[in-house]
């Protein structure tokens, strides 16, 4: 598929005007404000994309309006009486604010939220088949058979999910999400509760996710160790906007993320808790 292209203007160095082609990112959150119980000003202009196939980290302490960012993408803030209310979300080009969250997943993003959120009382495949529920055509299996190839233990539970592990449900969750063949998937703290080689082995998945099937990944990660070495680029964010960004070796090797993000924990303690 031929990529989108955007025209633009810029300045040549001999100073006149040229139109220059940008890629066009998947996803573009332009100055967004966010509003939760209309007084509750959380998100204070933020701005961050994703181009087509990137994995983003997206870093931030407790409270920094991680979630609240993905939420306002997915279209799931409505759900919690929360509003953006200025500001623009472009997916491919398009403006997504506002829109209910059953028509972002149509239009190609899917939300895999904190604390996974599968059905307990559904089985693995009950819990996948929920994932395709916008789909109409017949792969439905295949795609079954496909999130069984990056996650095999779950063929193996047949019990319902609520019986799983913790790493299961994780993986569960990320499997329902390919269910709906996104363009774009949004990851809240895939590493939450899961020991050291867990958080291995689900970004490992992650990365081959990214890589197989050309998945976008908006990546929210208190384990910021993990994040930047999965993904390409990173932002950083305090009190709702984004105070740096740069590519994932510039983050990791900044002074700063180093002494705030990264420090103490070594990989193998697995987690860096901000
Ligand atoms: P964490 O890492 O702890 O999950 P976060 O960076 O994801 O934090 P958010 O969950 O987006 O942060 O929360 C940002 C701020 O918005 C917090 O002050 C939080 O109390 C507030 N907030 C989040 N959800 C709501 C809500 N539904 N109603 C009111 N305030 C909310």
């Amino acid at each position: 598929m031929p990529e989108p292209a955007i025209p633009r203007r810029a300045i040549s160095d001999s100073g006149e005007e040229v139109a220059t082609t940008a890629k066009q990112p998947l996803l573009a959150v332009n100055n967004v404000e966010v509003v939760y119980n209309d007084v509750i000003l959380v998100l204070r202009g933020l701005s961050l994309h994703v181009q087509d196939g990137e994995i983003v980290a997206l870093l931030g302490a407790n409270g920094a309006g991680k979630s609240t960012t993905l939420k306002a993408v997915s279209g799931l803030l409505k759900t919690e009486d929360g509003e953006v209310t200025r500001g623009d979300i472009l997916f491919a080009g398009e403006r997504i604010n506002g829109k209910d969250p059953d028509r972002i997943v149509r239009g190609g993003i899917f939300q895999v939220m904190e604390g996974r959120r599968i059905i307990a009382d559904m089985t693995c495949v009950e819990n996948l088949r929920l994932g395709a529920f916008t789909r109409r055509d017949r792969g439905v299996n295949d795609d079954i058979e496909m999130v069984f190839g990056y996650f095999p233990r779950l063929k193996e539970r047949t019990t319902l999910a609520g019986y799983l592990s913790g790493g299961e449900q994780q993986m569960l969750a990320i499997g329902r999400a390919l269910m709906a063949r996104p363009k774009l998937i949004l990851m809240d703290e895939p590493s939450m509760g899961l020991s050291p080689l867990l958080v291995r082995e689900v970004f490992g998945i992650i990365r081959r996710i990214n890589q197989e099937l050309g998945v976008g990944i908006l990546l929210v990660e208190q384990n910021a160790r993990m994040a930047l070495q999965a993904a390409s680029r990173g932002y950083i964010m305090e009190n709702g906007k984004v105070v740096m960004d740069g590519t994932a070796d510039e983050l990791r090797n900044n002074q700063d993320v180093k002494e705030f993000y990264l420090g103490g924990a070594s990989e193998d303690a697995g987690v860096s808790r901000i």
